[in-house]
């Protein structure tokens, strides 16, 4: 079975790009999670692109293609994992060529001054495209929980740059944002349900979020009917602590002698509490025949006197 992230990534993979501007902002931040660049002898630029996804891999040949600036060579590899449950990997070369560069400059991750590591500003001034831009991100780079196993979205890349080009954004949407780092990986994540709801609208994830939504409404209800459960087996456990300090305090004070002075009233409040420990107060006061205010206040008295009792007990 696919997992979710790899669900997203299919969905997404479908999603239909018709910006220009949208298509080299994707690409962009696509290749900038995922790729790595290479320079030929004749001093050109190629990209190495590789991904788990195969969909991924299919969108960025697509787009590879799309971009009208002629025909760019392009090599699909796929790498078979060596280990069980492991996913395949499939690898794009774009071969070195003066289109590349063209390319790369377009997307301005060559400008006049060198290599641009992250700063994408330019490539972001529409909002149109700073979704794509995420989506990229996403696709290269990002995965996410089923809402059953816990909330997190993340977007981890080995490019610092790149990483602080992406908080720069998603504080702009004012997603509340965590980040961290794993191996030589810098981790931006999410960890709350609605920013992760919100995250994968934006970048078009429509279908995977019905299931999203209905797994996070059931897990909430069950967490509901544990906090509850929860809270009623508390108030219980106090309940029966109660009572059961109270039921010794009456053993003990109609064991002792002086108790033989002990009020009727009183007596019978001892007794009716001794056999009934487990009802609660308005049900002792039922069986006595008294309101209860009264029983509360008989309670109290004998609690009082049995204090009393253990105090002198101990002098
Ligand atoms: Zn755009």
């Amino acid at each position: 079975m696919p997992s979710f992230s790899m669900e997203v990534k299919n969905e997404l993979s479908h999603f239909n790009e018709t910006n220009l501007c949208c298509l080299y902002a994707e690409l962009a931040a696509l290749l900038r999670m995922d790729g790595t660049f290479v320079l030929s002898a004749k001093h050109h630029l190629g990209i190495n692109f590789s991904t788990e996804n195969a969909a991924v891999a299919r969108r960025a040949l697509a787009f590879l293609k799309g971009l009208c600036i002629g025909e760019i060579n392009t090599e699909l590899v796929v790498k078979r994992s060596r280990r069980l449950q492991k996913n395949n990997y499939y690898i794009i070369r774009v071969m070195p060529s003066s289109l590349v560069d063209e390319l790369l400059k377009n997307m301005g991750i060559i400008n006049a001054d060198g290599f641009n590591m992250g700063k994408d500003s330019s490539l972001l001034s529409k909002y149109c495209c700073k979704e794509s831009y995420l989506r990229g991100a996403f696709l290269g780079g990002g995965s996410v929980n089923k809402p059953d196993r816990g909330y997190h979205l993340e977007l981890s890349t080995s490019n610092y740059e790149f990483s602080r080009q992406l908080l720069t954004l998603l504080n702009q949407f004012k997603f509340p944002v965590g980040k961290t780092t794993r191996k030589d990986y810098y981790v931006l994540y999410l960890k709350e349900s609605e920013a992760i709801i919100s995250f994968l609208r934006m970048i078009g994830a429509e279908q995977v979020l019905e299931e999203f939504e209905s797994t996070r409404n059931l897990k909430e209800v069950r967490n509901q009917v544990n906090r509850l459960v929860n809270c009623e087996t508390a108030n219980l456990q106090k309940t029966v602590e109660a009572s059961l300090r109270q039921v010794q305090n009456m053993k003990k004070l109609l064991k002792d002698a002086k108790a033989k002075n002990l009020p009727d009233a009183l007596k019978k409040t001892a007794w009716a509490r001794i056999n009934n420990p487990d009802v609660s107060l308005s049900e002792l006061a039922q069986i006595l025949g008294i309101g209860k205010s009264g029983v509360n206040h008989r309670l109290r008295k004998l609690e009082a006197m049995a204090l009393q009792l253990r105090r002198c007990e101990n002098k």
